[in-house]
């Protein structure tokens, strides 16, 4: 019995020595990943960008750009979106919360609100005042989004010590990946005969700080109204299509959507700087801005993580133009990859090699225009939304009596007259109901559902219904959802040359998704990863908390441990 004693205490005392002993090691543990977390964390999005443009056109990227991040990095060559629609506010939105719009409640670039009856832009905020133009669209911030970014996070968990800089030709490209805790976001005026100044909003400074103004000054943007011509001979561009045909855009002012573009030329008669964001020369200045940015504000110089957000919009605009097959396309695309050698060697100088973390992704795909694939037999077509709309409205009149009670037809979502109903004593479900068997009529309306439906839908990631349910916010989304049947646009003038994009099919939802630098392994797989999983994945890399309401999961395979 003695013995059993001695025993138990020799025993309690080893497992106490072995508890201190796991507690310094986790200290010790902590100490070690707190010291080796990247200096600055860089999130590239290109918008609109195909999984397939890294496969498409690998043979000729040069080494340091695409190729450097998949050769050294990790290559996650089966990540989607999962939700509906796949646009560009939404996207950016989600990449750097990891959770859809259900939650941040950026549901399109656009949307109907309810309260005012109007319009709303993702970033619309009439509060805050331009900063370095007098237009419209410097009257922008985050406040619209609903959840933080992990660039929000990080601010938090590093007592704002940590910056965060966002930069894009487009602003929601630039305002939503950075956060509400931004130091600075900017954008590029190019839009309504802009005066192609890089500018931001009072949101987040009083005025414009001197390296901005400098650059404003330096007439580094005007410097690329210039010869648009392809890199390389136009001859080796064997990965897309004839340069002349009849599904890409003819800026005003040209007979032919061919090389070469002079943009000079061409600028008066297509908005004066907007020629140069629908050019590669787009992207070519989001560089030039972002490395004067990583100097001025002394980006990654310290151990505290820097965050600097980067979306080339420029890849967006060349598609919606000239469409997934073209040449223009294709010269934008490697390009870019030049661009990226530029950002990645500048890093590597100024940072340090090794000190960083990038990752890159995009907002959404985009598919072929429907007018080339029916050229090859592959099923699409063209949908008169607006011809929809009034007849839905036609319909409702003849059956209640009452005029326009659809108010919205934006991001394929009809919002109903709520007051109208009410105070008429209709039955919402009825009339939800009613609407929805009408709309399935139509040949190119493949699915319709009604929110109270799609709210309750609880099925596993990958299904239709949890993109729709995924993408739907109660206060702000719609109340009658339909799907197209595949490769169908919505019918404009726009869209019969180009692309679109904006649903749950797998041309619009597949992107790349490349991590690359401090903490990250080599490897790829094909197991499907989640937009919504970059995020927790760069919050677990830095050890801070998840984004307020992210759903997706750190990506655990991707990471170092040590
Ligand atoms: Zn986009
Ligand atoms: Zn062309
Ligand atoms: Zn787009």
């Amino acid at each position: 019995m003695k013995n059993l004693v001695c025993l138990l205490i020799i025993y309690a005392f080893c497992i106490s020595v072995r508890a201190q002993n796991n507690t310094e090691n986790s200290i010790s543990s902590t100490q070690n990943s707190q010291t080796s977390k990247p200096k600055l964390v860089v999130g590239i999005i290109v918008d609109q960008m195909r999984y397939d443009y890294l496969t498409r056109y690998y043979n000729k990227y040069v080494e340091g750009g695409f190729k450097r991040l998949i050769n050294e990095g990790f290559n996650c060559k089966n990540n989607h979106f999962n939700y509906i629609p796949t646009k560009t506010g939404p996207g950016h939105a989600s990449v750097f919360t990891g959770t859809t719009p259900k939650y941040h409640g950026i549901i399109g670039n656009d949307w109907y609100d309810m309260k005012t009856r109007e319009d709303v832009n993702c970033v619309q905020d009439d509060s805050v005042k331009p900063l370095g133009t007098k237009s419209d669209d410097g009257k922008k911030s985050p406040r619209l989004m609903l959840s933080t970014t992990f660039a929000d996070e990080n601010r938090l968990f590093t007592q704002m010590r940590g910056k965060t800089i966002g930069i894009s030709v487009k602003h929601r490209g630039a305002i939503l990946p950075a956060g509400h805790t931004a130091n600075a976001a900017y954008w590029f005026d190019y839009d309504h005969n802009g005066t192609g100044n890089w500018m931001s909003s009072t949101f987040y400074m009083e005025e414009l700080p001197e390296w901005v103004k400098e650059f404003n000054k330096s007439g580094i943007a005007k410097s690329y109204f210039k010869i648009w011509d392809t890199l390389y001979d136009i001859e080796t561009y064997t990965e897309s299509g004839s340069d002349e045909n009849n599904f890409e855009r003819i800026f005003d002012g040209k007979k032919t959507s061919t090389f070469p573009y002079d943009l000079k030329a061409l600028k008066s008669k297509n908005g004066g700087y907007e020629i140069i964001a629908d050019s590669p020369y787009g992207n070519s200045l989001t560089t030039d801005f972002t490395l004067k940015a990583i100097d001025a504000e002394a980006l990654g110089q310290d151990d505290i993580t820097d965050v600097l957000t980067v979306s080339y919009s420029s890849t967006d605009k060349v598609g919606h133009d000239f469409g997934v097959n073209s040449k223009e396309i294709q010269d934008t695309y490697l390009r870019l990859d030049l661009e990226l050698e530029r950002l990645l060697n500048a890093l590597d100088q100024k940072v340090g090699k090794g000190e960083y973390v990038v990752f890159l992704t995009s907002d959404h795909a985009a598919p072929n225009v429907p007018a080339f694939l029916k050229s090859n037999k592959i099923p699409a077509g063209l949908f008169d939304v607006s011809g929809m709309f009034d007849e839905m409205n036609r319909l409702l009149k003849e059956k209640y009596s009452i005029s326009n009670l659809i108010l919205s037809r934006l991001n394929n979502q009809l919002v109903l007259d709520r007051e109208k109903i009410q105070d008429n004593n209709l039955d919402l479900q009825e009339v939800k109901t009613f609407v929805a068997n009408k709309l399935l009529a139509y040949k190119l309306i493949d699915k319709v559902y009604i929110t109270s439906a799609i709210n309750q839908f609880e099925g596993p990631e990958g299904y239709l219904e949890t993109f729709l349910a995924n993408g739907h916010h109660q206060k702000r989304s719609g109340d009658i959802l339909f799907v197209y049947t595949a490769r169908v646009f919505k019918d404009s003038e726009w869209n019969k040359t180009g692309t679109d994009h904006g649903t749950g099919f797998n041309y619009d939802t597949h992107v790349p998704l490349l991590f690359f630098g401090k903490g990250i392994k080599h490897g790829e797989t094909l197991q499907r990863t989640w937009i919504t999983d970059i995020a927790p994945t760069i919050s677990a890399l830095l050890g801070i908390s998840l984004p307020n309401a992210a759903i997706g999961n750190p990506l655990e395979f991707v990471l170092l441990h040590d």
